[in-house]
């Protein structure tokens, strides 16, 4: 048996990894779970959005399922996701995205992997709200040093980007793409703007690009990149981006393949690993039995893969093809011409197909 810590998630959390236990249970692949709250319903339970013993059984697991958990917007705790990310260094976001037969979408053929930088950027939290005393003494400093004229009304969130966490990504991306045969890595950027940032980012990664030869290489200006990708998706291959871009760009990559209810996730660091789709809580249908349960359900497809079973992976994602191809059987947001799917009615769906 192999313990894995299992976050539902809050919103249509529940639901789908409902969903995603009953198919993996299905599989007979020898998980057990260890279930934990995070985020609202944690703070319900235990005054905190990320108690220390939820820390701890990831820690001990070393492998974690994840649902989607609501970061307030504005005020309040900080996203539960990024302070996951940063507790356990799973420095390494890959969403995978492959348009499966029956899905509707644009195009006929999608197989593009993002691989995200999860650790800094903007996403590290370093913000001066407008009008606090620490957002003045910025200002007046950057006045001092470089004569930045900013308002006296203006806020400030600082994008740090290093060579260390640069590096890091950029290698794993090669790897990645050696390990899986993909053809090449396009690394997204914006370094004519942020010279010190991207630019560095960009300038790291042409020295990593030397060691690994045997792989394409390209770099492409993020807006240049949103273009092609809407345009000849099927011209990219491995993309890996800087945390903001990487968060984007996926969701972007999502609609190509049929939405997020079918783009599943994964956080890789050292030691740890946390399988999530890329969704979040959706609460405009949270509670109404409407939420597709496909992108969790790969989720713990690929987190099968990580533990070393990789045939209930590919039974697990199999299972899913059928269903999709076969088309009798679709969730609302993978518009049926007849009545929705319910998430329910989807997972027995999988489970028959397996
Ligand atoms: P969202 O992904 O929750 O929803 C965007 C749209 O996609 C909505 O219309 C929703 O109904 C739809 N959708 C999402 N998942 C679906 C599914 N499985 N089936 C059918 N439709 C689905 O994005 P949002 O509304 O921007 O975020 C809601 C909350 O989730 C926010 O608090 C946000 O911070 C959080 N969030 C969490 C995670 C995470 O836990 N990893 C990721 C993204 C957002």
């Amino acid at each position: 048996m192999t313990t894995v810590t299992l976050i539902p998630g809050d919103g249509i959390g529940p639901e789908v990894s409902g969903a995603t236990r009953q198919v993996v249970d299905a599989l007979d692949a020898g998980i057990e779970w260890e279930v934990h709250d995070a985020g609202i319903l944690a703070i319900e339970d235990h005054g905190e959005p990320l108690p220390a013993h939820v820390l701890e059984s990831i820690r001990t697991n070393r492998v974690a399922l994840k649902g989607p958990v609501t970061t307030p917007v504005g005020t309040g705790f900080r996203s539960i996701n990024v302070a996951l990310r940063q507790e356990l260094d799973l420095y390494a976001s890959i969403r995978p995205c492959k348009l499966f037969p029956g899905v509707p979408s644009r195009f006929e053929e999608i197989d593009i992997v993002v691989v995200r930088e999860n650790t800094e950027d903007l996403y590290e939290g370093i913000e001066f709200e407008h009008d606090s005393k620490e957002a003045e003494k910025l200002r007046g400093y950057l006045k001092y040093m470089r004569n930045y004229p900013l308002a006296a009304d203006t806020g400030i969130s600082l994008k740090p980007i290093s060579v260390t966490a640069t590096k890091a990504i950029v290698e794993f991306a090669f790897q990645y793409a050696k390990r899986n045969r993909r053809r090449k890595v396009t690394l997204g950027h914006k370094a004519n703007i942020m010279k010190f940032s991207d630019g560095l980012w960009l300038r790291t990664a042409e020295t990593v690009e030397d060691d690994y030869r045997d792989v394409g290489f390209e770099a492409m200006q993020i807006d240049e990149m949103a273009m092609w990708l809407v345009w000849h998706p099927q011209d990219l291959d491995v993309v890996v981006l800087p945390n903001l871009y990487g968060d984007i760009i996926s969701d972007l990559c999502a609609g190509l393949i049929g939405g997020l209810g079918v783009a599943p996730g994964m956080n890789l660091g050292r030691e740890y690993a946390v399988f999530e789709p890329t969704h979040g809580s959706a609460p405009d249908i949270a509670g109404k039995g409407l939420a597709n349960p496909i992108a969790m359900i790969l989720s713990a497809g690929l987190m099968l893969r990580h533990l070393g079973r990789p045939a209930e992976a590919d039974r697990l994602e199999k299972a899913v093809g059928k269903v999709l191809a076969d088309g009798k059987l679709r969730p609302a947001d993978l518009r049926p011409s007849g009545d929705p799917a319910t998430t329910t009615q989807v997972a027995e769906a999988i489970c028959t197909a397996l």
